[in-house]
């Protein structure tokens, strides 16, 4: 295995520091790393056949970005949101993804449209297929594709790490069988944005982010609370 540059250039062999942070968002996207999991960097390293200091890198970026937690003397664990963390994802959703359609509005082009149109399509796909994780995955897409066709690179930097936290909630608070994104929501949202009624457009995404938010399970009433004479009645 190669020994670690002494300069900034990356160490030699294996995938880049680039595509194993992609790929292990990718896989958090997907719930193959569910949250809280710990991070080895010794078993990533194996995996990814690369050094360490190749992961240690990636695990520095995912963490900087919030998608991953370091504990002292413990190790990096993917990241668990409370309850509370998982509510302000969505309050910050419901800022930021209402001013991403609004910069867009009247200036969106036919090809943008068509790329949108096309993660609906593959997401409906995936729907009937009952393929969970890439419904999961290209609805979380369909967000960022709306951040990253208004070209402001902090914004849609602000939505990977929001989309990322999204879906270790979806992962932790998920009512078994729901689907991600109610689907013909994104149809109608694009609809919108096509016809030029940035009004409308932030109204339904604002309405599309609660809905998801309430399908998930947001209020977990503390332990002690519980009465269990009334659960096993
Ligand atoms: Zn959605």
């Amino acid at each position: 295995m190669a020994k670690t540059a002494n300069s900034e250039a990356e160490p030699t062999g294996g995938p880049s520091v680039d595509e194993i942070s992609e790929r292990m968002l990718q896989a958090i996207w997907e719930h193959r790393l569910p949250p809280a999991t710990k991070l080895a960097e010794e078993k990533l390293a194996e995996a990814f056949g690369v050094s360490r200091t190749k992961i240690r890198l990636a695990l520095a970026r995912l963490s900087h970005d919030g998608i991953l937690t370091v504990e002292p003397n413990r190790g990096t664990f993917v990241a668990s949101p409370t309850v509370q963390q998982a509510r302000q994802v969505f309050d910050a959703r419901r800022v930021l993804e209402p001013a991403l359609l609004r910069d867009l509005c009247g200036q969106v082009k036919r090809d943008q449209l068509t790329r949108l149109r096309k993660n609906i399509a593959m997401e409906g796909e995936a729907r009937e297929r009952n393929d969970r994780r890439a419904m999961i995955r290209l609805s979380g897409q369909f967000h960022l594709l709306i951040a990253e066709l208004g070209q402001n690179p902090y914004l849609s930097k602000c939505m990977r790490e929001l989309c990322s936290l999204t879906c270790l909630v979806i992962a932790l608070y998920d009512a078994p069988g729901t689907p991600a994104c109610p689907h013909h929501e994104h149809h109608d949202i694009v609809d919108a944005l096509e016809s030029g009624d940035a009004e409308r457009a932030c109204m339904l995404m604002i309405e599309h982010l609660t809905h998801v938010e309430n399908t998930l399970r947001l209020e977990m009433p503390a332990d002690e609370d519980i009465d269990f004479r009334e659960v096993f009645a």
